[in-house]
């Protein structure tokens, strides 16, 4: 290999990195990972690191997964990419089956992509059609402050976060958006239940009394918004929702992005609350966290609105170059498979109580404000004085030093602003989930 100090150099001449001021980059001493295993993630000088965020997100069973290597391996050996553009490949055949037996019942049909903002990006266009093909022309989507479905320019538009999207505004579409449901819930009752649910219903309910007649879709991420600093929906918000959009009509997209695959708990967070959505866009957890792919979920009444004669043009005009890659869905249904094979879902609960139990330690730390949880996804926010709820001024970077304490311990972390983020990978063992939140409840201790 070459040189670290070369690799860094060059890291820092060349590569523009994402989400990133490469200011503050370029002054910094970065990771560059080199290979890894399980959850231990390996830099250019073999230092090790519990991989905390799963590789943003992604990743479930593990880095470096013989099962997931061989899949990739397997495919490889035979073709890594044809086009689906009016063909067809076999792992993609295989993969699209076996995610509507998965899928909450209702969804029938397989739309793919290759990342989670795109996955919303089809949902958007494919619901905008779907009211075109059936002869109606309607424009308003229904959104959520603080949602965010990604960063292309229709996920921004749907999307609630004005740090992320402020600056595009102009070239978004206009949408009418609820408040964060968790956000509206602290302000006015302190907590999530039942009252503070069924107000944003009411609110929704007088928005489609009025609207739903040009009304295309709500969207809204599943039971959390992760992005926003993982803030829970109060239970029963995704139910209710589903049933006013029946009863007026509308359409719903379900952004199982990041809740996908095990997250939360059970496959899909949906299931959680017996909702159907029109639209469930999937990504991330996908591949067990290996190659890009996404996929946008539906029913047959919205593939019906699209079927035609060639020359009626109902059909979707979308698609990319590489919708449906053979070596993507190779590995994803590999990743089906270890969820069975290794009985993930049944050996997460255990750990999602336990995490519970420990995340439950923070609040007495001086300058926690909140911890939140859904499932095996968790959020602890940092606070300058949390009598006030101040926070700490944005500029001081909190969360990053932080995270950089956690690190020198050997945990990697990326928080959002000043929220530190758990989103540990499914197969994480105990010990190693100790030593994350110690090194995280350390870390944050010594700000005092
Ligand atoms: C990450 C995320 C996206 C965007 O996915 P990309 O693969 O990064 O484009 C969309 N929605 C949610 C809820 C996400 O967490």
């Amino acid at each position: 290999m070459l040189d670290p100090k070369v690799l860094e150099s060059w890291d820092k001449e060349y590569f523009w990195h994402p989400f990133t001021q490469m200011k503050v980059y370029r002054e910094e001493e970065n990771l560059i990972f080199e290979r890894a295993e399980g959850v231990y993630l390996y830099d250019i000088y073999g230092r090790k690191y519990i991989d905390a965020i799963s590789s943003l997100w992604c990743n479930v069973h593990g880095h470096n997964h013989p099962k997931l290597n061989q899949a990739i391996i397997d495919q490889l050996k035979k073709v890594a990419h044809t086009t689906t553009l009016g063909s067809s490949n076999v792992p993609a055949i295989l993969l699209a089956k076996r995610l509507v037996e998965i899928a909450p019942k209702g969804l029938t049909k397989v739309f793919y992509s290759e990342d989670g903002a795109e996955a919303v990006e089809i949902a958007i266009k494919l619901a905008y059609q779907y009211w075109i093909n059936r002869g109606k022309r309607k424009k308003i989507f229904i959104t959520l402050s603080e949602a965010y479905h990604g960063d292309t320019i229709g996920a921004v538009s749907l999307g609630g976060i004005d740090l992320f999207h402020g600056a595009y505004k102009d070239l978004l579409f206009n949408t009418i958006k609820l408040p964060s449901p968790y956000l509206y819930c602290k302000q006015n009752y302190q907590r999530l239940c039942d009252e503070c649910k069924n107000d944003l219903l009411e609110m929704l309910e007088e928005i489609l009394k009025d609207k739903a007649q040009d009304v295309v879709a709500i969207s809204l991420e599943a039971g959390i918004q992760g992005a926003a600093g993982m803030l829970p929906f109060p239970r029963g918000f995704l139910k209710g929702v589903r049933e006013l959009t029946k009863k007026y009509e509308v359409l719903m997209i379900v952004d199982e992005v990041a809740t996908g695959f095990g997250r939360t708990g059970s496959m899909f967070y949906c299931e959680q609350e017996g909702v159907t959505p029109d639209f469930m866009c999937l990504g991330k957890g996908i591949t067990g966290g290996y190659l890009p792919l996404a996929a946008t979920l539906t029913t047959d009444e919205v593939f019906d609105a699209f079927l035609g004669e060639f020359g009626e043009m109902k059909h979707f005009y979308h698609g990319h170059t590489y919708t449906g890659n053979n070596l993507a869905c190779a590995v994803a249904l590999a990743n089906l498979e270890v969820f069975e094979e290794e009985k993930t879902l049944e050996n997460l609960k255990p750990k999602i109580n336990y995490l519970s139990e420990r995340l439950q330690e923070f609040w007495e730390l001086k300058h926690v404000g909140d911890v939140r949880q859904l499932g095996f996804m968790a959020g602890i926010e940092l606070v300058k004085d949390k009598e006030r709820g101040e926070p700490f001024p944005y500029g001081d970077r909190t969360g990053f030093k932080v995270a950089y304490k956690c690190r020198e311990r050997g945990v990697f972390m990326r928080p959002l602003g000043d929220v530190m983020v758990l989103m540990m990978p499914l197969v994480i063992s105990f010990e190693d989930m100790d030593r994350v939140l110690e090194a995280l409840f350390d870390a944050i201790k010594s700000l005092e």
